[in-house]
């Protein structure tokens, strides 16, 4: 009997797995939890933990990092295998995926060397069926002595099942015998030290002790599978072959990426108007309401022209891009698409001096910088976790993505949408290449040292749940975005509407700030008002177009300025694509926003490599900016 059943607590479920198997998607099913999901290894860093109820009673579920082995020193793989052997947890849930079961047991393996209490559960039954793979479960479970268990976790078969399982386990009405490799001797395991025993052993003993688990694993996978379609397979590898191929992967790449941005800003183009006339009509009612009140001018002023406009203005020129670009990037994310990418990129940054880790944490930064920078605790050499760290925020993430997306379809998209898909897949091209550069270049001064080496895996490509992801990424993504920039957005028009009415030395502060950056604005090929932005918007990445919209409404006339759509009213301030150019380079490289750079200072536990952090991407923007100034 472990610890918590003496004492009468909780009991403790935990599932572990490789990466990418669908722990989450059991974790969020049993709990309830909304965890992230998505198609691709290394994103579960820390411990979950969530409760589920079962008939009436509580199970405590705690979801482990995936991993590959529990044989090797990894942070990941140390954390889990000593949760296992510690007896923390009254039942492992081990969870295999049915369309690569061989591959999935032999982890399923080594959690059985660690303790009795197991249950296989055996998830993406579904993925299998399509793809004529026949799983005998009665089989396997004889083989391994423990309870089997089928799932489809996403569409929650099988749940009901696993938790009964779990129940019977835990209230001690089913005993498993696991059939072990005998790698640890019962002693040790009974005194919870079979962790060390697995990966205790070094160099030759260590490859013979995995070797043990690959072997047995292959020999149950024969047994108990049997594969009635090879053509799935084939299809597989030839997408993945196309997909990683040394010309057609990047071409591919760049060929996606540039139809995403097509798609985005062609469909934005007609609901941006219609949202930006409703929102004209609403406020020339808000007017005569606030008339008709006889409001004071300077509350209709601040309310109306302060709050409204700015979040209305922000709205219809955000909303619509976010809303066609992040469904369809979580598309790409489900179907299995972004560790194609890592793998792609894999082999660039072991030539640049890091690891190929990092190709996956950048990804996450395409999402969120803060995101990224915690992800890179996947990274296990300090020198290369420090790298992955510092050149995060050169990946536009969500909040910068819709300033990308708008001025690239105001500037360039206007006359032809491919062009404006063409800067825009640069700017993201030009980030990942800075990206190599920087770790390269850091790789070679401040952080010194000899690359790591690591295996990617390629986890299957899924059919993405077209509904759930439209769901998913509307909600986790776009409306959150959107959500954050009017909530910022309002009380910054609010303030920034006041700055734009106090006067100083005979003008609105806003503007006599602004005159005052304006040197330094117009040397990067920006104005003070741009600059002024970028620095108002270190809270937010997403303030920087509604600050910059208010600022210019402080300083033209207001009367004009109100009746103007984003476009014009940058037009009328002098911007040209040349401006529009300098602002999307500096919005991909400047200091990242304040989130970020804390999250850097956890990390790195230093403030001097959260400098770093700020210094290196905003070096970056200045010296892009500058060769811009001069040479366009
Ligand atoms: P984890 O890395 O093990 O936590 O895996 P996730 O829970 O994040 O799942 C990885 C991907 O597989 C996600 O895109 C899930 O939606 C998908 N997925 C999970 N379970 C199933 C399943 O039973 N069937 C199918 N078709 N997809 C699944």
């Amino acid at each position: 009997m472990t610890k918590n059943r003496q004492t009468k607590e909780t009991p403790v479920a935990a599932l572990a797995g490789n990466p990418n198997v669908g722990k989450s998607t059991i974790f969020n099913a049993l709990t309830g939890m909304r965890q992230h999901t998505g198609n691709w290894p290394g994103k579960t860093v820390s411990l979950a933990q969530g409760v589920c109820m079962y008939k009436g009673e509580e199970i405590r579920l705690v979801d482990l990092p995936g991993t590959y082995a529990l044989v090797s020193k990894s942070q990941e793989e140390t954390l889990a295998a000593g949760f296992i052997s510690g007896g923390e947890a009254d039942c492992v849930i081990a969870v295999c995926d049915a369309t690569s079961l061989e591959r999935s047991l032999i982890l399923a393996l080594q959690v059985m060397e660690l303790t009795d209490r197991v249950i296989v559960c055996v998830n993406l039954m579904d993925e299998a069926q399509k793809q004529g793979i026949e799983i005998n479960l009665a089989a396997l479970s004889f083989e391994l002595g423990v309870p089997v268990v089928a799932a489809s976790a996403s569409r929650e078969e099988g749940m009901g099942e696993l938790l009964e399982q779990l129940r019977r386990i835990l209230d001690g009405f089913e005993a498993p015998r696991p059939r072990r490799c005998g790698v640890v001797p019962d002693s040790i395991r009974e005194s919870h030290l079979g962790a060390e025993a697995l990966y205790g052993a070094s160099g030759r003993a260590s490859d013979e002790i995995a070797a043990q688990f690959v072997r047995r694993a292959e020999e149950i996978a024969k047994r108990v599978v049997r594969e009635t379609r090879q053509d799935a397979k084939t299809r597989t590898l030839r997408v993945d072959r196309l997909l990683t191929g040394k010309v057609t992967g990047p071409l591919s790449l760049a060929g996606l990426l540039g139809l995403v941005f097509w798609l985005t800003i062609q469909g934005a183009n007609v609901p941006s108007q219609l949202l930006q006339r409703g929102f004209d009509a609403m406020e020339a009612i808000l007017w005569a309401v606030a008339d008709s009140f006889h409001a004071p001018p300077w509350l209709s002023g601040a309310l109306i022209a302060g709050v409204y406009q700015t979040t209305a203005k922000v709205v219809s020129v955000m909303l619509p891009p976010v809303l066609i670009f992040f469904p369809l990037f979580t598309l790409l994310e489900d179907a299995g698409y972004l560790p194609r990418v890592a793998f792609l990129m894999d082999g660039c940054f072991e030539k640049c001096g890091s690891c190929g880790k990092q190709a996956l944490t950048m990804c996450m930064g395409f999402g969120c910088n803060a995101a990224g920078v915690s992800g890179c605790r996947i990274i296990d050499s300090e020198r290369e976790r420090l790298i992955g760290m510092l050149t995060n925020a050169l990946v536009p993430c969500n909040g910068r993505f819709p300033t990308l997306l708008t001025l690239g379809a105001l500037f360039f998209g206007a006359s032809d949408a491919w062009l404006a898909a063409l800067v825009l897949t640069g700017c993201v091209l030009l980030g990942v290449g800075m990206t190599m550069l920087s770790s390269l270049l850091l790789g070679k001064t401040v952080l010194k040292g000899a690359p790591s080496h690591f295996t990617l895996e390629l986890p299957p490509f899924r059919r993405p749940q077209i509904g759930k992801v439209i769901v998913r990424s509307l909600r986790d993504r776009s409306l959150f975005v959107l959500g954050r920039a009017v909530a910022v957005a309002a009380p910054a028009g609010l303030l920034l509407w006041l700055l734009g009415n106090v006067s100083f030395d005979g003008m609105p502060v806003l503007v006599k700030l602004s005159r005052v950056l304006d040197p330094v604005g117009i040397w990067l090929g920006m104005n003070g008002a741009i600059l002024l932005a970028f620095l108002l918007s270190f809270p937010a990445n997403e303030l920087l177009l509604p600050v910059c919209v208010m600022i210019l409404s402080a300083g033209g006339s207001l009367a004009q300025a109100q009746t103007m759509d984003v476009s014009s009213q940058l037009v009328q301030a002098g911007w040209t694509w040349k401006t529009a150019l300098c602002v999307m380079v500096f919005t991909l490289f400047h200091w990242p926003c304040s989130t970020t750079v804390l999250t850097i200072r956890k990390e790195s536990g230093s403030a001097k490599w959260a400098f770093l952090g700020m210094l290196l991407p905003t070096a970056i923007g200045v010296l892009l900016c500058r060769v811009l100034q001069l040479t366009l």
